[in-house]
């Protein structure tokens, strides 16, 4: 059999159009010229990848899956075009080595797969799926509190604290209230009222340092802004004790 002549192979490698139907021929059905063109061709595009992109590793293909997702691509480029795209660091090109096809110019053969592979790309793509995620996580986040309020203890007593009330999607409100001790001698109860002391609604009990507590729908927190922990005695009286441990007003 009459091979080409090798540096016919290094021109069709390098994409010259000098391959007739004879050598074309020839290349697809002897495997030792086969071989050799398929070596040059690695080389030729292990050159021709840019030295950035050289030393990248590679993303695996769950990273394109997530892209994929998050951008909302369509299912035409569902596979990772790295997978598909020929080796970036010249170590295997299964499709020329098992069956030398006819050179095709490199422009036309990756032009859809070629700016998959420049790291800009790839930088704008992971640029967006970190503004992505940051959106997820402000959703996520827990909305600025309404209303804060500074816990001072009262007569007697040592304690302070803090109370923050926050307003959750459904509009519903939580008020949070933390101590830096219990100092109750019978339970401590939780409660907001009125800048004359006129009024007061009861949050509940609070057995620990910090508790949290719903506030009733409708209530109106300006006409209710003061928070105050009473020390309750178990005498089976609903009412405020009149002793409070700590005290704050709502900034609203
Ligand atoms: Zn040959």
């Amino acid at each position: 059999m009459q091979h080409p002549d090798p540096e016919i192979l290094s021109l069709l490698a390098l994409n010259e159009p000098l391959g007739d139907e004879q050598t074309m021929e020839h290349l697809r059905s002897c495997p030792e010229c086969a071989a050799e063109y398929a070596a040059l061709r690695r080389a030729v595009s292990a050159v021709r990848t840019t030295p950035d992109s050289s030393v990248l590793e590679p993303p695996g293909a769950n990273v394109w899956t997530a892209i994929h997702r998050e951008l909302g691509l369509s299912e035409a480029v569902a596979r990772d075009p790295l997978t598909s795209a020929p080796a970036v660091t010249g170590t295997a090109e299964p499709a020329e080595t098992a069956k030398p096809a006819a050179p095709v110019p490199s422009r036309t053969r990756s032009s859809n797969v070629t700016w998959l592979r420049r790291p800009m790309v790839w930088l704008a793509a992971a640029a967006a799926l970190v503004v992505a995620a940051g959106i997820a996580l402000s959703v996520g986040r827990p909305a600025p509190p309404l209303a804060e309020a500074e816990l001072a203890p009262l007569a007697q007593y040592s304690a302070t604290g803090s109370a923050k009330v926050t307003e959750s999607r459904d509009g519903s409100r939580t008020i949070e209230v933390e101590l830096n001790k219990t100092e109750a001698k019978g339970y401590q109860e939780v409660w907001l009222i009125a800048p004359d002391l006129s009024r007061l609604v009861s949050l509940g009990i609070m057995n620990s340092s910090s508790g949290r507590f719903e506030v009733p729908a409708g209530l109106d927190l300006s006409a209710y802004p003061i928070v105050d922990v009473s020390d309750e005695p178990l005498d089976g009286d609903p009412a405020h004790s009149s002793v409070s441990i700590v005290r704050g007003t709502l900034k609203l």
